[in-house]
């Protein structure tokens, strides 16, 4: 049988490896043992899995691989965020910050959304990530043991492949699995409201929500999904949750000189944003060729965020990393160097 049509144990979840188990004729509890081998020893050979019968890991062989890649390059940028590619255009960073390591994975190759100013998505779309192909970004980089949170915030909209993000998710957190707390984890949207709300039911990582700008007109200009799924209605949705607990809700903004960044569009923030639990982080855009759009000014920048911390939104700006090796947000591309 060629690989492809085998399939990829990496990403599986354990009720997905007890059907398996019961497909194969195997006991039940052999899924539990596959999963100590995914997850807990991190094992890249059926042949390794040494609890299993020889006829077992053999028909294993059969039907089955573990579907770990290593990176094709490391970019290394000289404030030590580390870009990772992998075959076929996947990419990851790595973020080493003081006491916290996180790995910003992708979702997809490109991204179907489009977003304006978005490096990814002027690429077009090139396919969805398995879950395997997710946890592998993880699995595969030597920072793996040192990591302490993981953000679905490379390429691709996490709810455009919802299935694949939630069992990696799902093997991330669960006790069969990594183990992780949910809180280590947080997945953007540009706010596909049916999925996200599929999300926050069946998930409790951290969201992220793509805001970018208050008026519905000038954030259709720059995210046409506005169109689809206007923020209004996103809001509306997030309000019916409660995210006063462990979760955390925040909005993405994106500083687009003499766009989105005076006091008038902070005070429709604010407005928008009134009654919710919520932090907002300010992202300071990152210029290339292919988007036609200026950066704020670092004093504009401090000034929004302090209106908005004076009118009773917690806000912060987002330490940019990464420039320098295209590997800041919205730089993602898949195109290595
Ligand atoms: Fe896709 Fe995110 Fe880029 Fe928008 S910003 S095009 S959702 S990758």
């Amino acid at each position: 049988m060629e690989k492809e049509k085998k399939t990829n144990l990496l990403g599986m979840t354990l009720l997905q490896l007890q059907q398996l188990c019961t497909d194969e004729g195997f006991p039940r509890f052999a899924a539990k043992q596959l999963c100590d081998w995914l997850y807990k020893k991190c094992t890249e050979s059926i042949d390794a899995m040494t609890n299993l019968s020889l006829a077992q890991r053999a028909r294993l062989n059969e039907v089955a691989y573990i579907g770990r890649t290593s990176p094709e390059r490391c970019q290394v940028s000289a404030d030590g965020t580390k870009k990772y590619l992998f075959s076929p255009g996947i990419e990851a960073v790595y973020i080493p910050d003081d006491e916290r390591a996180t790995l910003c994975v992708s979702c997809q190759v490109g991204c179907k959304m489009g977003c304006r100013f978005c490096v990814t998505g002027q690429q077009g779309f090139h396919g969805s990530l398995a879950a395997g192909d997710i946890l592998n970004q993880l699995f595969a980089i030597p920072e793996f043991e040192s990591l302490t949170n993981v953000v679905f915030m490379g390429m691709g909209e996490p709810m455009d492949n919802l299935d694949a993000v939630l069992s990696a998710c799902s093997v991330l957190t669960s006790d069969w699995g990594l183990g992780w707390s949910p809180k280590r984890i947080t997945v953007s949207t540009v706010g596909i409201i049916p999925a996200m709300q599929r999300f926050i039911e069946e998930c409790q990582c951290h969201l992220a929500v793509s805001l970018h700008n208050p008026v519905p007109q000038e954030r259709q200009e720059l995210m046409p999904v506005q169109k689809a799924y206007p923020l209004e209605q996103v809001l509306a949705l997030l309000r019916r949750y409660d995210w006063s607990g462990q979760r955390r809700l925040s909005f993405e903004y994106t500083m687009f000189r003499g766009l989105n960044d005076d006091q008038a569009h902070a005070a429709r923030l604010v407005e928008a944003l009134r009654g919710l639990d919520c932090r907002v982080n300010l992202i300071r855009f990152h210029e290339s060729p292919e988007a036609p759009y200026k950066t704020s000014a670092p004093l504009t920048i401090n000034a929004f965020r302090d209106y908005l911390n004076r009118h009773g939104v917690i806000c912060t700006i987002r330490a940019s990393r990464g420039q320098d090796i295209d590997a800041a947000c919205g730089l993602l591309a898949g195109k290595g160097r």
